[in-house]
């Protein structure tokens, strides 16, 4: 193992894994103990592929490994694109005994985990995520699934990995614009849950942005750690793991409005979770302070603090109405107590709401 490498576990019973975090992971970590029989599927895309696909297959010493390279991109979040998938798997003969290899960002990690939950009825898999949102959110919790033309992740099943591994070099070949956005979640997990993580990340987001190592693998084994507590304590989303959705609200309404793909989903989580913290100022939980360090931590990452230009506060209110965490048409969010400790509630003046709005719609 490398200097710079920590391992977290996952606590779910017998379906607890490892995560493996560090540098130059990919490759000299021997992944082959977690695959149960003797042959492997790497699922990736054609932009990963070229950069990691021979060093990943160096993760599997003495095991058979195939692979399948699908597009890129969330349009080919699908069933066209998993199926795919399942024709490598049967044209290369796997039995239940296989195991899947995700290898790439949320995308192929969402697609693949959902393919292994289905493919024989259950077949084991492994999550090598390359993105730092992949890292710190999609790989950790066990949700995965494809888009419906009607609905994104509409589709799909809780399934667990075997293990996760977590090399921070991948990060180096990121267009620029997803180290931002993958920080955004990051930063989240600060400000719902972990109040000392969050004063680390002011003093430590220099560091982030520059790629360091030792800073990276401690941001994402705190990260990860935040959102494996919280799934622990509530697997499959029925109070507790809403808390993970703190600027997801404001950030939805922006994506759809903007189309998606225009704005990253982080980006738009990042001003969206500004949004959130104004309405919980509004509402005298955070002071003054605590929003102006809001305001500077995300700025520090390099995240959008306003809205799209054109977005009025009705787009905002008709996007935010289908919700789904609103219950029996009232509005919920995700809002800030205090930094550090988020609260889920309905419980909050409309006009409270719209006067952030009408502060962030100019
Ligand atoms: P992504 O998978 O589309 O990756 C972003 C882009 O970076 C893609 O073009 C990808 O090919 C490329 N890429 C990946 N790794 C790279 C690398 N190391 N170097 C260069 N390019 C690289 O996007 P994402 O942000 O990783 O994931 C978003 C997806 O994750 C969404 O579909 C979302 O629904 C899902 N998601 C799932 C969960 C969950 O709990 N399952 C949580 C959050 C998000
Ligand atoms: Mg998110």
């Amino acid at each position: 193992m490398p200097d710079v490498a920590r391992t977290l576990t996952v606590d779910l019973g017998d379906r607890s894994y490892p995560i493996l975090i560090g540098q130059g992971l990919l490759g000299s970590a021997d992944l082959s103990s977690y695959v149960k029989g003797d042959r492997a599927l790497i699922v990736t895309n054609e932009t990963v592929a070229p950069l990691y696909l021979e060093r990943a297959t160096g993760s599997f010493p003495g095991k058979a490994v195939d692979s399948v390279v699908l597009p890129d991109g969330e349009r080919y979040k699908n069933w066209e694109t998993l199926n795919l998938i399942f024709d490598a798997l049967l044209e290369k003969r796997h039995t239940r005994k296989t195991t899947l290899v995700a290898l790439g960002g949320g995308v192929i990690g969402d697609m693949t985990g959902f393919a292994a939950a289905c493919y024989q009825r259950g077949v084991q898999f492994i999550q090598i995520p390359t993105t730092l949102l992949s890292q710190v959110d999609s790989s950790v919790g066990g949700k995965t699934g494809i888009n419906h033309p009607l609905g994104k992740n509409m589709i799909g099943a809780f399934h667990q990995p075997e293990v996760v591994l977590i090399d921070t070099d991948t990060q180096g070949s990121l267009p620029p614009r997803e180290l931002p956005a993958g920080l955004a979640e990051v930063i989240k997990y600060g400000l719902i849950r972990e109040p000392a993580f969050l004063e680390w990340l002011e003093d430590n987001m220099a560091a982030l942005r520059s790629l360091d190592a030792v800073a990276m693998v401690e941001a994402i084994y705190r990260s990860c750690a935040c959102k494996a507590d919280v799934v622990a304590v509530d697997e499959k989303e029925g109070g507790l793991r809403a808390i993970l959705n703190l600027g997801h609200t404001f950030g939805h309404a922006i994506e759809t409005f903007t189309g998606y793909g225009t704005w990253l989903h982080g980006e738009a989580v990042g001003t969206g979770m500004l949004m959130a913290a104004d309405l919980s100022c509004r509402l005298g939980y955070l002071s003054a302070d605590d929003l102006e360090r809001v305001v500077r931590v995300l700025q520090s990452a390099g995240l959008p603090l306003e809205p799209p230009a054109d977005m009025t506060p009705e787009d905002f209110l008709r996007l935010m109405a289908v919700d789904k965490k609103n219950v029996d048409g009232a509005l919920r969010l995700v809002l800030l107590e205090s930094l550090g400790k988020a609260v889920v509630t309905s419980d909050f003046p409309t006009q409270k709401l719209e006067e952030t709005l009408a502060r962030f719609c100019s």
